[in-house]
């Protein structure tokens, strides 16, 4: 390729210029997607409770993987919600697991929360504090393919810059 001076793909967050496939085809790096992310949780617009995302999720070893099915409300704006459901489901299966989320984009996070379980075990799931989920950051996996962003997560976490769920 012959140098003209002209820039290759940049990130449409800070203009950074991007190396990674992932990133150039979503036209924004790693960091730059995380904190959108953080930034449309915390300002997210419209009824809480009548707009829920759709998804879906499971439980495959240590991992909760949860996809945006494209619903009214994006998981990335429901997420602390999403997660509230989830650990409804799992009671206290959710110790220790770690969560990766595919988004509206395709592309796959790994989600860090703390969570507070503030019934007994017993009344978990009729009592919807039960479970107080806080702090949701997402960290970016850069993935597209499930498998390589299941692998992914288990090295950031090796690296502890994702935490899993402690009870
Ligand atoms: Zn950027």
């Amino acid at each position: 390729m012959k140098a003209t001076g002209q820039s290759g793909p940049c990130c449409s967050v800070c203009g950074k210029p991007l190396t990674d496939p992932v990133s150039i085809e979503k036209g924004s790096g790693p960091e730059c997607a995380g904190k959108q992310k953080r930034t449309e949780l915390a300002y997210r617009t419209g009824n809480l409770f009548a707009n829920r995302a759709d998804y879906s999720w499971g439980l495959e070893g240590a991992v909760i993987w949860i996809e945006d099915n494209n619903g009214p409300k994006s998981v990335t704006n429901d997420m602390d919600a999403v997660l509230t459901d989830i650990c409804h489901e799992l009671r206290e299966e959710v110790n220790y697991k770690l969560v990766m989320y595919r988004d509206s984009r395709g592309v796959w996070d790994a989600v860090s929360c703390n969570v507070q379980i503030c019934e007994s075990l017993g009344t978990f799931r009729q009592n919807g504090k039960g479970a107080i989920v806080s702090g949701v950051d997402f960290v970016s996996l850069n993935q597209t393919d499930r498998k390589r962003a299941k692998i992914e997560l288990y090295s950031k976490a090796a690296l502890r810059k994702v935490k899993p769920i402690r009870l």
